[in-house]
């Protein structure tokens, strides 16, 4: 049965707005679940602080995906979240804080929002390099934080309910633990998403990490606190055995339990003894130093990687001999111009040149003296177009937006050059003369870059066949 187009596009539509509201519905949900976690489990004691708010990361993400339209959902399920606090904290006429509540949300929606907006104008192509992290850091976790923080304390003092000087250290609290969010979740989702599965082998390597990681802070928070600063420096070493968003979220269950266990003790945060601390401090410098060590030798291998592989690119498009492009690089470009060539209805003319009688300069002087004689040759070919050393003593030579004619005369000029070279071997001048063949695309007729090579041939030998230096153009 036919369907008309019109009625299978608005099925498509609606079945594509579909799959959004389904996406949105479950993002809103882990926001919402994002942000109670937060508050039960991160809320560090006296003051009710959240030292982690995960539902910034989530709203980043949904903010990414759906930009601006994102912005009710994020508003809705942070007032959901927010809702049972505003409700314990009524005012003394028993109002619920409504303003203080629609600001916190509207904020929150606002924050990722205003991320994405920024992420997309300073990094369009996402959280790629390790470079990305200054900017990002910056315009998805920084600043957006910082002016949601902002209009939320504000509020919740012009509501009085909290004292005007406790802002400074509430909006440094939110900013901070929005900004961790972000960090620890958008990057995870990114790599996630960008990466393939991991296998078995990468899943122990995750599993060990983690159950490492979990000792060495059951331990700090144990009484060595000194162990902490040996998280980041292992955490490191698990960089170099895993894909990014692996070692992301064994990051982030570890910051997860870190930050759940500071809430409920401070644990190595109060430093109890002299000795301690001095563990302390030099646990710190021994990790800060490895760390950098280890991220300082990984970018000088990247930079001689990339050295290398420029290099190397380089090196297989040149003919080591004369330093022309070689017969790979040629046939490529030949291809990209003979399609230009037909769209634009311009003319290209192909010409192969062909020594004469090379082989007796080989036989008389010896091949050093033959290959000077191909450099020299190659050196009055350098300021063509494009031109190559295509095989042993045979260039070839594109000369594209010209005429069969113009470029017959061009190319009558490069064989007199050839004619005049008389280079100078074992004090005897020597006679060099080039044939050469010449093809061209006409825009009346489709050509093939395999067509033209074959009829520049052709012409090459009739070239030759009508005694050698000369040039055949077929005409
Ligand atoms: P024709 O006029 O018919 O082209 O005669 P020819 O001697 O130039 O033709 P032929 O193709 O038989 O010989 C080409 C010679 O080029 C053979 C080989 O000794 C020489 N040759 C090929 N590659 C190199 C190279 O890299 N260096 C040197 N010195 N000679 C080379
Ligand atoms: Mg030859
Ligand atoms: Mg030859």
């Amino acid at each position: 049965m036919l369907v008309d187009g019109e009625q299978v596009g608005s099925t498509l539509s609606e079945r594509v707005r579909g799959a959004d509201f389904g996406w949105l519905l479950g993002a809103a949900l882990l926001y919402y679940l994002g942000a109670r976690f937060g508050m039960l489990v991160f809320a560090l004691q006296p003051g009710n602080i959240t030292l982690l708010w995960l539902a910034s990361g989530v709203g980043l993400v949904m903010a990414m995906r759906f930009s601006w339209r994102a912005l009710p959902w994020i508003g809705l399920a942070s007032l959901a979240a927010n809702f049972p606090e505003l409700i314990a904290v009524r005012g003394a006429d028993q109002s619920w804080p409504w303003l203080a509540g629609l600001v916190s949300a509207l904020a929150d929606g606002v924050a990722p929002c205003l991320a994405a907006s920024l992420l997309h104008w300073r990094l369009p192509d996402g959280l790629r390099v390790a470079r990305d992290i200054g900017p990002f850091g910056l315009y998805a976790c920084l600043i957006p934080s910082a002016l949601g923080a902002l209009a939320i304390s504000s509020s919740l003092a012009g509501s009085a309910l909290i004292d005007w000087s406790q802002v400074p250290e509430l909006l440094r609290a939110l900013t901070v633990a929005d900004s961790l969010g972000i960090l620890l979740v958008y990057p995870l989702y990114q790599c996630w998403q960008d990466e393939a599965r991991p296998r078995a082998r990468e899943l122990v390597w995750m599993l060990f990490g983690l159950l490492l990681g979990l000792l060495l802070l059951e331990r700090a928070f144990a009484g060595t606190g000194g162990l902490i600063h040996f998280l980041p420096a292992m955490l490191v070493l698990l960089v170099f055995r895993l894909s990014a968003a692996q070692v992301l979220l064994v990051l982030l269950g570890l910051m997860v339990a870190l930050l759940a266990l500071a809430a409920r003790a401070l644990g190595p945060f109060t430093i109890a003894s002299l000795g301690e601390s001095r563990f302390m401090l030099m646990a710190f410098a021994f990790s800060t130093s490895f760390i950098v060590l280890c991220l300082a030798l990984h970018r000088r291998q990247l930079l001689e990687a990339d050295q290398a592989r420029e290099h190397w690119r380089h090196e297989a498009l040149l003919d080591g001999l004369t330093g022309l492009a070689n017969r790979r690089a040629f046939m490529t470009v030949c291809a990209d111009e003979v399609q230009r060539a037909q769209h634009n209805g311009r003319p290209l003319v192909l010409a192969l040149l062909d020594l004469d009688h090379f082989k007796s300069v080989n036989d008389r002087f010896g091949h050093p003296a033959g290959d000077e004689v191909l450099r020299e040759t190659a050196r009055l070919l350098r300021g063509t177009d494009l031109a190559a050393r295509i095989g042993g003593e045979e260039f070839a030579l594109l000369l594209p937006g010209q005429t069969l004619g113009e470029a017959s005369s061009a190319l009558e000029r490069i064989r007199e050059s050839v004619e005049l070279l008389r280079p100078e071997l074992d004090g005897q001048t020597l006679s060099l003369t080039v044939s050469i063949g010449v093809a061209e695309v006409r825009a009346d007729r489709v050509a093939t870059p395999e067509a033209l090579f074959k009829l520049a041939d052709q012409r090459l030998y009739m070239a030759k066949q009508a005694g050698r230096n000369r040039v055949c153009s077929g005409a």
